[in-house]
């Protein structure tokens, strides 16, 4: 069975929101081993929502609509389905309820337009919302779905898990997929793919390998379907493509570099902290994302100007004349600072030219000296990253994570 998802909203098509909705739907689904044929996004607009929904239903069982179903008036979505399926209207009193006690909560008052989200197609079958106003809507249309969600990122998530998948595992009953992902880093994805060509041209077809790339990582995908030994089958390819690609190798599951180390950490009871300078934060940031981080985690100087390096991690000042603040030597001391004054097991610290100004002959954009540091050792290296500015701070925080993740297991 095939799905499709439409994602309504001028403001997607004149790049003001990002498609996010898409991304993780298309997740979600892939989760259920079910195939997404086409991601199509159009504008506020009947005749457009119309045609769209016609062609996806010749081609798709299943199709995800998102956006449009505000209070507002330029929210169509509803009024357009109903039109569409020829369907009259109804009041749900849960939804009602739900939205009196809402409003109330809120000590807000519930307008006109407000009541109206109560009222939906009679035929369709109401996906409630517990996180916003909008309910979800599910049409079956002779044997095939198509599903109506808010367009709020978060309100949708919560329909689809909650709401819409018990129903859609029940009507559509899939074969197992089993995923395996290998994630590499420092090494080009052409040079990867020559590395492990051979291993490649000898899966069998019902078994895929997918090229990931993001900056200086790339993600392999081993992707099958099948109802047995399937999972052990990847499993063995999996363990030649690991043997083969060696110390480039990050981890065999699929999750973020920072996740690897809160693991890492976690498992062995032990702190970190970390002095930022042209990251100016997202180290922190990126760690901060992950639920329970703070058994870790325990802080970080964002130390962007020399006076914050020296007075609140003790580099010395003579340093910023003589070697200057992308230095091994400053570095070295504000992963040293960082980690005595916060007391943590390890530390990270990065220095270095995002760009697009400030590069000279010796030292251009895209120079990037990171350190690590433990009780026993300091390990500092000196980076040129390529790219813009988001790409250099992007990749300054990969490369951060992986040298910690050498270090901790240099020393566990
Ligand atoms: P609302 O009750 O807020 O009007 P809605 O169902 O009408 O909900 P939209 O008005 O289409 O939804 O979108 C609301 C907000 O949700 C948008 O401003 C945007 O920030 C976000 N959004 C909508 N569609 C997407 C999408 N496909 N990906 C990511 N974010 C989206």
């Amino acid at each position: 069975m095939q799905a499709e998802i439409i994602t309504i909203g001028d403001e997607l098509l004149i790049g003001q929101v990002v498609d996010t909705n898409s991304a993780w739907l298309g997740q979600i689904l892939n989760k259920q081993n079910i195939k997404i044929r086409r991601i199509n996004s159009i504008s506020d607009d009947a005749a457009e929502i119309k045609d769209m929904l016609s062609d996806c239903l010749k081609r798709s069982e299943l199709i995800i609509i998102t956006g449009g179903l505000g209070p507002t008036k330029d929210d169509i979505t509803k009024k357009t389905l109903a039109e569409y399926f020829g369907m009259g209207w109804r009041i749900d009193q849960d939804v009602l309820s739900q939205l009196e006690t809402f409003f109330k909560q809120r000590g807000r008052e519930m307008l006109e337009a407000n009541k109206l989200q109560a009222e939906l197609p009679d035929n369709c079958i109401t996906l409630k919302n517990e996180w916003g106003t909008a309910p979800g809507m599910w049409f079956d249309v002779n044997g095939k779905v198509v599903i109506s969600l808010p367009g709020v990122p978060h309100e949708m998530k919560n329909i689809i898990e909650f709401k819409a998948l018990p129903l859609i595992q029940k009507k559509f009953k899939q074969p197992e997929l089993y995923h395996k992902t290998i994630i590499t880093i420092n090494v080009p994805e052409s040079l990867l793919a020559m590395n492990i060509a051979d291993i490649e041209d000898s899966l069998p077809n019902y078994i895929k390998l997918a090229y990931l790339p993001n900056m200086n990582m790339v993600r392999l995908r081993l992707t099958g379907t099948g109802d047995h030994g399937i999972k052990e089958e990847i499993n063995a390819i999996a363990d030649k493509l690991i043997n083969r690609i060696g110390e480039n190798v990050v981890v065999d599951e699929d999750i973020s570099l920072p996740e690897l180390i809160f693991n890492m950490l976690a498992k062995s009871g032990q702190t970190l902290s970390v002095a930022e300078s042209c990251s100016g934060g997202i180290i922190s940031h990126q760690l901060t994302l992950l639920p329970g981080i703070s058994k870790v985690f325990v802080g970080a100087v964002i130390s962007y100007s020399n006076s914050v390096k020296h007075h609140q991690l003790g580099v010395e000042n003579t340093l910023f004349e003589t070697v200057g603040a992308v230095s091994e030597q400053v570095v070295v001391q504000m992963a040293k600072g960082v980690r005595e004054r916060l007391q943590t097991d390890y530390s990270i610290a990065v220095s270095g030219i995002a760009g697009p100004s400030g590069g000279s002959d010796d030292k251009p954009v895209g120079s990037v000296v990171i350190g690590v540091c433990s009780k026993n050792e300091v390990i500092v290296k000196k980076h040129h990253f390529i790219g813009d500015r988001a790409n250099v701070i992007n990749r300054s925080a990969n490369a951060a994570f992986d040298m910690l993740r050498l270090l901790i297991l240099k020393e566990q």
